[in-house]
């Protein structure tokens, strides 16, 4: 059953056709009074930008709409189901065909997101494959020029291994979080019947758990493809250039502009600090750094959506997939050999 892309409120229908394929009405939401789900009609283009910028709307329409058949006018001629009375709370009316149609939806919603996950999921892995043979340089400090099919394939274990395991973590901690707040799996009866003055949650009535790993893919693939293009131009810094000993360092100069006498063993620990400083962020990829920083935001923002967890609560199952996750492909990169 599709959702509104504005209030999340559980629809039949997110719009209706008429004679013609062309001739369509988008649903209105009996919740917010919105359209309730205006993608519908717009391109991919569109997705794609709203994907970018994250809007809510586009997780819902990927998540919970896409594909999601139409109320045909013409053929079911039933008053009780028009686009202005989408989320008609009486069922008595139901007749075994309603059932049928329902599961052959359902059937076709889990069939298309397996798909789109397998999909998302194979993008993602041969775009972080690229990124990580363009980004490790040899010792010469270029792109090895032969390379050979022991590198793509160690290279295609170890990113397997590590996003199998970071999606696995999160998910698993993501429905021991909604277990604990009782959201999912939804107990008998809590849902089909409105709850007194409780809001319906379309995303709780649709949830499946291979939403949050789908989730994290979109969010996590613009990052991904944009980390990949830079690489291309951007040689990360191997070996880390050192801060030269004879070049005057801005601290060092402001310390000995600055009328106050300091102890010259505070001056050389404030030195080494620095130059401690200025090595790390010399020697950190930060292409990497500020796309993987970027992933984890998106992801984060993602899981929001779908998810009735709080800010905190999100950013730790973020947290969590990615710090298990790291160390296994730590532990597989050993393994398999450098
Ligand atoms: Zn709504």
């Amino acid at each position: 059953m599709p959702v509104c892309t504005n209030c999340a409120h559980p629809v039949d229908h997110v719009y209706t056709t008429y004679k013609t394929k062309s001739n369509i009405r988008l649903g209105v939401c009996t919740q917010c009074d919105q359209f309730v789900d205006p993608l519908i009609e717009h391109p991919d283009l569109i997705i794609l930008l709203d994907l970018i910028l994250l809007k809510p709307r586009v997780f819902l329409h990927l998540l919970f709409n896409r594909g999601t058949p139409p109320f045909n006018a013409t053929v079911n001629v039933n008053p009780s189901s028009t686009t202005f009375n989408i989320n008609n709370d009486d069922d008595d009316g139901k007749d075994s065909t309603d059932v049928n149609a329902k599961d052959t939806g359902q059937w076709k919603r889990k069939t298309q997101l397996i798909e789109d996950l397998w999909t998302l999921g194979m993008i993602s892995i041969i775009s972080e494959i690229a990124v990580r043979i363009l980004s490790n340089p040899n010792e010469s400090g270029t792109v090895p020029a032969t390379l050979g099919w022991d590198t793509i394939v160690r290279t295609f274990g170890v990113v397997v291994i590590e996003g199998v395991t970071q999606h696995l973590t999160t998910m698993g901690l993501s429905l021991l979080a909604l277990r604990l707040k009782g959201w999912y799996p939804p107990i008998e009866g809590a849902i089909s019947t409105d709850g007194r003055g409780e809001k319906k949650d379309g995303r709780r009535q649709n949830f499946l758990p291979l939403l949050i790993p789908l989730t994290i893919l979109y969010t996590s693939l613009i990052p991904l493809l944009l980390q990949l293009i830079l690489s291309i131009w951007y040689t990360p810094p191997f070996p880390p250039a050192p801060l030269s000993s004879t070049s005057t360092s801005p601290l060092s100069s402001v310390l000995t502009h600055i009328p106050i006498s300091i102890p010259s063993s505070v001056q050389d620990d404030l030195l080494t600090l620095e130059r401690v400083v200025v090595d790390t962020w010399q020697s950190t990829d930060k292409i990497w750094a500020g796309t993987r920083l970027l992933g984890g935001m998106s992801a984060g923002f993602g899981l929001r959506v779908l998810l009735p967890t709080k800010a905190w609560e999100t950013t730790g199952l973020v947290l969590g997939g990615w710090v298990v996750a790291a160390l296994v492909g730590k532990a597989a990169e050993d393994w398999l050999g450098p």
